[in-house]
């Protein structure tokens, strides 16, 4: 039986709610924030047993807030939490990893953006997401060990495919199940959950072809240790041909492409300075 992405095993991990003390102190990354009030702001922050969860940090754009800067992305905290009415309430946050050298280039930075978003976009609020925790904080250890931006984010994303239950079908055509063989042409075809064969009718568009070279790199993001991922060497073509497939898979999985994806983009080709 050809597998589908669309079995509903979307998000299978997330379904019991956490029960949540009235104070507790957690590990955390900050996903997404706002400034709330005149001096407040709204954190959406991912920890390992009690996933997604909303809290508040009121006064901390004071510059007399005891939070002070410490509440920032692209680093592991620990947070101290009471719990409130809408938002829980931050009431101390210590740094357990700041990941600094991850900002040094702006493709870095916007990356840990977008892996940020597709975790945030994954995940219910108040269920249990060790093993999203467990990706996007390894993530940003590579971003900040000055792996390339564009081999941590295909990893991540094949990896959050796993996750969710949604790994695409390389070795097999998705409509007739037979071993794909190397010298026929490959169609890529996310909603049907991978590579059609060319026997197969599939669908009629000539954009969904896959080289023999990027099917190959794909597999690779779903075999390979990071150490002889980031020893891999590829030509860009086949890099970007990988780039667009694996984003369109896991927008498709996700309904919806990254909002942060444009601006990633923009500073990616962004001419270097000096
Ligand atoms: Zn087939």
């Amino acid at each position: 039986m050809p597998r589908r992405v669309s079995d509903g095993s979307v998000h299978r991990w997330y379904r019991r709610p956490v029960p949540v003390p009235r104070r507790y102190t957690t590990d955390a990354i900050v996903l997404s924030r706002f400034d709330l009030g005149e001096a407040d702001r709204v954190l959406t922050l991912i920890t390992p047993e009690i996933g997604k969860l909303k809290a508040i940090a009121k006064g901390i754009r004071r510059p007399t807030s005891r939070l002070g800067g410490s509440l920032e992305p692209f680093a592991e905290l620990t947070v101290a939490l009471a719990r409130g009415r809408t938002f829980d309430v931050v009431t101390q946050v210590s740094v357990g990893h700041a990941w600094l050298h991850l900002r040094d280039s702006l493709e870095g930075a916007a990356t840990a953006w977008y892996l940020a978003e597709l975790a945030d976009r994954s995940l219910e609020e108040r269920h249990a997401a060790e093993p999203l925790y467990a990706l996007l904080r390894r993530a940003y250890e590579l971003l900040d060990g000055g792996m390339a931006p564009g081999r941590v984010a295909r990893w991540y994303e094949m990896h959050l495919l796993d996750e969710l239950g949604s790994r695409p079908e390389v070795d097999r055509c998705v409509e007739c199940d037979r071993v794909l063989e190397s010298e026929e042409r490959f169609r890529w075809v996310p909603p049907l959950g991978g590579v059609v064969c060319e026997r197969c009718p599939g669908p009629p568009h000539e954009r969904t072809r896959l080289s023999l070279e990027a099917l190959k790199l794909i597999k690779a993001y779903q075999r390979l240790d990071i150490e002889a991922l980031a020893a891999l060497r590829q030509a860009p073509v086949v890099e970007r041909e990988v780039e667009t497939a694996l984003r369109e898979f896991v927008g498709y999985v996700l309904e919806r492409e990254a909002r942060s994806l444009p601006f990633l983009d923009e500073v990616r080709h962004a001419p270097v300075p000096g």
